[in-house]
């Protein structure tokens, strides 16, 4: 039959392998430590009461250290049970072996609990902290406890020496833990998968499997010394449970062929019969010393890439997504990233504003403030803002502000460029010119009169007062002419009031002809009165314009019926000063009103001067 067979069964199995995996681990405890204490006590000295490598309690430490608290004393009697049958099967001496394993067990309960004070904590073979709490409790503390019943037990039970009894247990179930429960914790925690996204590298373990054949088994060709590098590869390439394999490989092997009398190690037994075997437990222990230090400095490593990835891809979202412009240069003006807001912002793509120096699209205009700003940070200053218009790519320039800032050598301090930050401020600026209109516009109405558009008498206190200050520091005449429009009231009773403020804008605007030169200023006074201040003029010219201002009226030839002049006329007080000390500017107004009293005294439509002496007055001719 065609199809997938695994498939309906697939999802029962599933299932079935979560309902019972408690007791599926159970067996596996139960098989591998069976298996290993029968290897072992086979393997080592058949028959002999202690060993020099004790890899069981390793694995039956690692089983604990995974479960749950509660789970242990399932584990243990598993464990018991599995020691006890593996190794009475293939030594026999059931009482012997049950003292032993009951001293084993004794042994992985007390680092068991020692290490994992908390039920929180959890195996953590690459962290420096609990490596040393593991060599500490689990390879020191554990054994030796137990290396002191032992040895108390030895001589009565065993007839052995309790000096060598308690070394041979402390060593063996030292090292025996130390090569055996990080492996079997990444064993049963990662599998066997891959460390690298590469395929896995068999070369490695094959390479190591013959180095230690080799090595180990004759003394002609020196090769023991390339299964440390291989170790290496295999934990870099393949992971710390194919790394710590291979170890319990190299290990296993080693004891073999130096136990049967075979390898290099074996040239030490001149010194004592038990050299060789103690050389190849320091082997052992430093290899296993170097994967764990190698282990340790590739998880900081990890996670300090980790971070890196981190914050690198922090930054791409700030980046990628900040409205601003993000700019690295050096103090040669050299770019060296741009971010993509440059896009949104002027239409140039990064790669194409890399090109660019720094000040190289900025307004020729503000150029001159930029480059001030980086010679400001290259000579200290740490940060600056400054405003200025850049040029688009459609040619257009769009005002921003540029945020500059010194950019150190996290090692050295030292400055290696700038940071600018830069951010469009097109809209705020349009607002701003639009502010500055409308104040501009409110400081004009507010000094100006609403009829006549002349300026008010606000404006005018204002100019005679500070053309009266200029007139006291330069010594120079000022002069006013106050203007009143003859017999008005009659103006306005005969034709109306909107007649009448249309008569007063021809008379502002007949001013406004002949007053033409800067820094002179025709004014509305009061009703229908007008001032204008003639700065730096004497009294004969302010006698002149008088005289235009009435001619420039006449020539308008506004009808006035109720007047006995038949036309629109005025009377112009004139008064000249040059401003002194102790004086104040309403003297030159009282001046010129008074003189305007005179001309309309003297029988209106003229220009009376106000000085006494040399009061005169100009009866213009009708033209
Ligand atoms: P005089 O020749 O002596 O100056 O006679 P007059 O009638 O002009 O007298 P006065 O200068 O006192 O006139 C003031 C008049 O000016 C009162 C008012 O009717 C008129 N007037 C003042 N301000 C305005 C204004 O804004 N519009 C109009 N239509 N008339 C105004
Ligand atoms: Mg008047
Ligand atoms: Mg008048």
């Amino acid at each position: 039959m065609r199809g997938n067979p695994g498939m309906k069964d697939g999802r029962c199995l599933v299932p079935w392998k979560r309902r019972h995996s408690f007791a599926i681990r159970l067996a596996g405890c139960f098989l591998t430590v069976a298996l290993v204490s029968g290897f072992v006590v086979a393997f080592e000295r058949p028959g002999a009461a202690s060993n020099m490598l004790w890899i069981a309690n390793g694995v039956l430490l690692a089983y604990l250290l995974l479960a749950p608290r509660w789970r242990w004393p399932a584990y243990l009697a598993t464990g018991l049970a599995a020691e006890l049958v593996g190794s009475t099967l293939v030594a026999g001496h059931w009482k012997q072996n049950l003292l032993l394993t009951l001293l084993n067990l004794a042994e992985v309960t007390i680092s068991a609990r020692l290490l994992r004070r908390r039920s929180t904590d959890l195996p953590q073979f690459t962290d420096s902290g609990y490596l040393l709490r593991f060599a500490g409790l689990a390879i020191l503390a554990g054994p030796a406890v137990m290396g002191l019943a032992f040895a108390a037990l030895a001589l009565p039970l065993l007839h052995a020496n309790p000096y060598s009894s308690f070394l041979s247990w402390v060593i063996g179930d030292g090292l025996g833990t130390a090569v055996t429960t990080p492996a079997c914790v990444a064993i049963f925690r990662t599998g066997f998968r891959s460390a690298s996204k590469e395929p896995i590298a068999w070369r490695f373990p094959v390479l190591l499997f013959i180095v230690t054949l080799v090595g180990f088994s004759q003394t002609r060709v020196p090769v023991l010394f390339l299964a440390y590098p291989l170790l290496v590869l295999i934990l870099l390439r393949m992971g710390i449970a194919w790394a710590s394999l291979g170890a319990l490989f190299v290990t296993v092997t080693g004891i073999y062929f130096t136990l049967h009398g075979h390898g290099p190690l074996l040239i030490a037994k001149t010194l004592t019969s038990a050299a060789p075997v103690i050389l190849l437990q320091i082997y052992i222990a430093s290899g296993m010393f170097m994967l764990y230090s190698i282990s340790i400095a590739l998880d900081r490593q990890k996670a300090t890439e980790r971070r890196l990835q981190q914050i690198v891809s922090l930054h791409q979202i700030v980046t990628e997504n900040s409205r601003d412009v993000i700019i690295m240069a050096d103090f040669e003006e050299r770019r060296s990233y741009v971010s993509s807001a440059a896009q949104r912002l002027a239409g140039w793509s990064p790669e194409e504003l890399l090109r660019f120096k720094s000040l190289e699209l900025v307004h020729p205009e503000d150029q001159p403030a930029a480059a001030a700003a980086m010679r400001e940070l290259k000579s200290g200053l740490e940060d600056i803002m400054i405003e200025c218009r850049v040029r688009k790519r459609s040619g257009d320039y769009i005002w921003v502000e540029a945020s500059l800032r010194v950019v150190r050598d996290p090692a050295t301090s030292v400055p290696t460029g700038v940071l600018n930050m830069v951010r469009d401020i097109s809209e705020r600026k349009i607002a701003e010119e639009e502010l500055r209109d409308a104040y501009r516009a409110i400081e004009a109405l507010a000094i100006t009169d609403p009829l006549t558009r002349l300026a008010n008498r606000r404006r005018f206190d204002q100019c005679l007062t500070s053309e009266w200050r200029r007139g006291m520091r330069d010594c120079q005449a000022l002069s006013l002419l106050l203007i009143d429009v003859d017999f008005f009231k009659l103006y306005n009773d005969t034709y109306g009031h909107l007649r009448g403020d249309s008569c007063l804008k021809q008379i502002a605007e007949s001013a406004m002809d002949v007053v033409t030169r800067p820094g002179d200023l025709v004014a509305r006074f009061g009703g229908e009165e007008f001032a204008v201040v003639l700065p730096n003029t004497d009294k004969e010219g302010a006698m002149q314009v008088a005289e235009e201002i009435c001619a420039s009226l006449r020539r308008r030839r506004l009808d006035h019926k109720a007047s006995p002049l038949g036309c629109v006329t005025i009377s112009v007080g004139c008064a000249t000063m040059v401003p002194g000390l102790g004086q104040h500017s309403p003297v030159l107004i009282q001046k010129a009103d008074d003189a305007l009293y005179a001309a309309k005294k003297n029988g209106r439509n003229q220009v009376y001067s106000a000085n006494p002496a040399h009061a005169e007055s100009v009866v213009p001719q009708a033209s």
